[in-house]
């Protein structure tokens, strides 16, 4: 369990809390099975191809394409506070899907399906944890990156 990912469940990535990290320091990383080479996001600690527990992290660009949107009127437990909100899937250039919320960048009527996007990963250092998430902002956006987790 990520308490850094906070209201976000990526529970199920338990042997990959490298991610989190990486996120920290603005680092999008998939993993990479060592067995099969198979790529995904988010990171697996098991692969989806061939179940092998042996992978390695590879930094994504985030670059992709809007695959469908969908704005949140009735909100699950935790998220009652910010509704609405739109979050989108998105196809990364790099492969793998992300579902992540739009960013400031993006105005809800500009939104449509098949426009390209950058993952940007995000912190709420503000709050009592270190929240990290990704949104979802204009192609070409930037932001700052360290190396905390090499
Ligand atoms: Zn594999």
């Amino acid at each position: 369990m990520f308490k850094w990912f906070g209201k976000v469940n990526f529970s199920p990535f338990t042997k990959v809390t490298d991610f989190a990290q990486y996120l920290k320091d603005g680092r999008l990383m998939g993993s990479r099975c060592k067995e099969c080479g198979a790529e995904s996001f988010p990171p697996r600690a098991d692969c989806e191809n061939c179940m092998s527990g042996d992978f390695e992290f590879f930094e994504m660009t985030g670059k992709c394409t809007l695959h469908t949107f969908t704005t949140i009127v009735a909100a699950p437990t935790g998220f009652e506070d910010v509704t609405p909100y739109t979050v989108g899937v998105v196809d990364l250039e790099e492969g793998g899907r992300a579902l992540a919320w739009f960013g400031e960048t993006i105005a809800e009527k500009e939104i449509e399906i098949g426009m390209k996007l950058q993952v940007v990963p995000q912190i709420f250092a503000e709050l009592e944890d270190i929240k990290v998430y990704y949104s979802l902002e204009k192609p070409g956006t930037t932001w700052a990156k360290t190396d905390s987790a090499m």
